[in-house]
């Protein structure tokens, strides 16, 4: 049974293998290289608007069940709402609400009212070869771009589920999303948002359930290297010293990709991100706005009418980086205020653009993930990008920062 663990990131990861470890009874410390914990997944309160926001609205879907598990493991109940999901088309205003019901199956498709307007049931028949699976392929070979399916429902749900410009996504990523969630019925479709802030879910509760088991975590104290002598980690370096690795100690490497790549020599790890843009606008919605409203053919992609604020999605934004930021809080205000049916100046804004918010999730990309193994068997690996099978996200976060816990003996 290893005495201690030490665990470097305190992302959802590694968050999520330090609660397993915990639970297990085994010693961890935590090491996070910056002043708070949540990675990818945090909030703040930011100074320039007043508002408490959060890097970017995140959404978790009832049937990401990892999440759900981590978050009752650390006291959080979550409280999904019903699989109805709200789309406005911004070529022509036309709306419509999809509504997948509480079923076990995607009995959905079979009802005319409940699926995609101007879709048939054989449209989403012809998704079958996509879900049977074979090689990882770009999704342009797969699936049919041609149709009113693709348009309102596969297109808007592969690039905020994938981070990616659709046709290049891939397939298996995208088929185990399908498996995992849509082909599982409205009951595993369920949406839940943070109203409160991502880390008052997701990182308080864990941090606190953590120190008073007896956890340590440490802030602003980044792994500078690892040292290996006899075929193991033998110590890990920070800038104020060096700890050593016991013999049957280990470590879980939760950084991102990119950082993992700087600390294990010869590791292959996704080398290519995509970026996503949250503009948060501190105005309270109209009362009866639809919480959340999924947007075609507009710049923003989700709309969310919080209490309090509004906060629109972008995701694979890398074309919208070199954009003035001014402009493009202007032109995502005036396309909300339609939308929304508002008329309002724009109000006070703060646009957060995260560079590399997940790796690409290509074929070619998907294929460089390692699992949570490595050359030295007290090194392990967590983190969205390891092999999960899902793309970048909460759920295969927290399933990496647990199965890399799994790994570890524990007695
Ligand atoms: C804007 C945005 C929107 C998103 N929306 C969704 C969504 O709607 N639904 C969803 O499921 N997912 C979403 N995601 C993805 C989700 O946030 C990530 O998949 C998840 O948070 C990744 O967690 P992680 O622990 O793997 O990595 P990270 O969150 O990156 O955590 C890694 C941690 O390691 C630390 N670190 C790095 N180097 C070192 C070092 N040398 N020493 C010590 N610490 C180090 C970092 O500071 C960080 O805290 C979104 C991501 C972004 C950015």
């Amino acid at each position: 049974m290893p005495r201690h663990v030490h665990i470097i990131g305190a992302g959802l990861a590694g968050l999520s293998a330090a609660v397993r470890l915990t639970k297990a009874g085994i010693g961890v410390s935590v090491h996070e290289a910056t002043r708070q914990a949540g990675g990818r997944c945090r909030s703040y309160d930011d100074a320039a608007t007043g508002m408490h926001i959060d890097n970017g609205t995140h959404l978790l879907l009832s049937g990401n069940h990892c999440a759900v598990d981590y978050l009752k493991a650390i006291g959080i109940a979550p409280d999904f709402a019903p699989a109805d999901f709200r789309f406005v088309d911004g070529a022509n205003g036309e709306s419509w609400i999809l509504r997948l019901g509480d079923g076990n199956l995607p009995t959905w498709i079979f009802d005319a009212g409940s699926r995609v307007p101007r879709t048939a049931l054989l449209d989403y028949l012809k998704l079958l070869p996509l879900l049977i699976g074979g090689a990882d392929r770009p999704l342009r070979e797969v699936i049919d771009r041609d149709s009113e399916l693709y348009r309102r429902l596969l297109d808007p749900l592969m690039v905020a589920a994938l981070n990616i410009d659709t046709p290049s996504g891939s397939s298996k990523l995208a088929a185990q999303i399908a498996r995992e969630t849509l082909l599982r019925g409205g009951r595993a479709c369920r949406p839940l948002v943070f109203e409160q802030g991502l880390s008052t879910a997701f990182v308080d509760p864990a941090l606190a359930w953590l120190t008073e088991r007896g956890a340590v975590i440490r802030f602003e104290h980044e792994l500078e290297a690892l040292s290996v002598a006899d075929q193991k980690v033998s110590a890990i370096r920070f800038r104020d010293g060096e700890i050593a690795v016991a013999p049957d100690d280990a470590v879980v490497l939760a950084v991102p990709a990119y950082a993992a790549a700087t600390l294990v020599p010869g590791l292959t790890a996704p080398d290519q991100f995509r970026a996503i843009i949250n503009i948060h606008y501190d105005f309270a919605p109209p009362t009866g706005s639809p919480f959340m409203t999924g947007v075609i053919n507009r710049n923003v992609e989700w709309i969310f009418a919080f209490r309090h604020r509004i906060s629109a999605t972008i995701s694979h934004a890398d074309r919208l980086l070199t954009l003035p930021r001014q402009e493009l809080a202007e032109t995502v205000w005036r396309e909300i205020s339609d939308i929304l049916e508002m008329d309002a100046p724009l109000p006070k804004w703060q646009l957060v653009r995260e560079r590399r918010a997940t790796f690409a999730a290509t074929p070619e990309q998907n294929a460089r993930r390692p699992g949570p193994r490595t050359r030295w068997p007290n090194l392990f690996l967590a983190g969205d990008w390891t092999d999960t099978g899902l793309p970048a996200t909460i759920e295969s976060a927290i399933r990496s920062g647990r199965r890399a816990a799994e790994m570890i003996p524990s007695g």
